[in-house]
């Protein structure tokens, strides 16, 4: 893991993206609160995990960010500039440095084109390098970097494993020289021992680039191995927030404690008590009032139920959302 900076690289500012059901009640449309005021900052060369539940708002919030989709509302400043009020043109000029890998690889290669021409494609969009050669040069490079061969540069995607698919995916995005890499369940989808090959080659990569990372992921095991800081999200908010350590030795939201709970435990001499949370999952379309998860939360007191509660710090490097604090 890389050293984490105090200087923030990228801050989001209250980010919000509802879309639209298509769903009306009278003659009011339903939207879904996908992602509902989340503010947090990367620092330059850290990575951040961003883990929730499926459906929790933290693939959007990765999204909204570059700019995939459009953002409701917020702000997201990188460069002394907000990303959310760029223009086309001027959106362009700094795509290069904001780059994504997928949780699925082969849907994100076009099955159609060599993987020489595909790792090219970015630079030759960005005119990175003048010539074809220079091109050739950097895609060798790139194949090399991710633990590829050269004569992989000829193969077409479906010649490849779903781990070799992901270290073309990460080399496309190495391609243009990026400065943040909103990595998707970039691992999600391969086999445990892969994963961990997959994870180490991301470590390495940052070592040597400084490149940052959102790491989003609901596999709690996986994000605490790279995360530098982890924030979790409860249907569309932000609920707590801390260093990797901290968050494991004491989690503070009530989810959090639960999330935490779940997870296997390697040693049969260690017994973690499970939290079963009982109550509905509320819908996205339908937020309760109050704080989301007082349907679930086994500690929920009436003021949960009115009051959404803000988000507080509560020592260096911890913040939670909740009543109890
Ligand atoms: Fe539970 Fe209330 Fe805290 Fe929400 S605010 S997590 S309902 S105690």
């Amino acid at each position: 893991m890389a050293d984490v900076m105090r200087h923030p690289f990228l801050k989001v500012e209250n980010l919000s993206k509802e879309f639209s059901t298509h769903k009306k009640i009278g003659r009011v449309h339903k939207f879904v609160k996908a992602v509902n005021n989340v503010s947090f900052e990367l620092h330059e060369g850290e990575t951040y995990g961003l883990v929730g539940e499926s459906g929790c708002g933290k693939s959007t919030t990765g999204r909204s960010i570059l700019r995939l989709i459009e953002p409701t509302s917020g702000k997201c400043q990188y460069k002394g500039q907000d990303i959310v009020q760029l223009n086309k043109k001027q959106m362009f000029s700094i795509r290069k440095d904001l780059q994504m890998v997928f949780q699925d690889p082969y849907s994100s290669l076009n099955p159609k084109k060599r993987i020489g021409s595909i790792l090219e494609e970015p630079m030759k969009i960005h005119k990175i390098y003048k010539t074809h050669g220079e091109r050739t040069e950097k895609v060798m490079d790139l194949l090399n970097r991710v633990g590829l061969q050269m004569d992989h540069f000829y193969r077409f995607p479906h010649e490849f494993s779903g781990g070799q698919r992901q270290r073309i995916g990460i080399a496309r995005a190495l391609s243009v020289n990026p400065k943040l890499i909103v990595c998707d369940e970039p691992v999600s989808a391969l086999d445990v021992s892969i994963q961990s090959q997959i994870l180490n080659l991301m470590e390495d990569i940052q070592e040597e680039t400084n490149v940052t990372y959102l790491f989003i992921a609901h596999d709690l095991s996986v994000v605490r191995h790279i995360s530098d800081r982890i924030g979790v999200m409860y249907l569309g908010r932000l609920v707590e927030e801390a260093k990797t350590d901290s968050l494991f030795s004491e989690p503070m939201h009530p989810y959090t404690q639960a999330l935490l709970s779940a997870i296997p435990v390697a040693n049969p001499n260690r017994k973690r008590e499970r939290i079963h949370l009982t109550g509905e999952i509320p819908s996205p379309m339908n937020l309760p009032n109050g704080c989301a998860f007082h349907t679930r939360c086994p500690f929920a007191k009436e003021i949960c139920k009115v009051q959404v509660p803000t988000i507080k710090k509560m020592g260096e490097d911890h913040k939670v959302a909740c009543h109890l604090y």
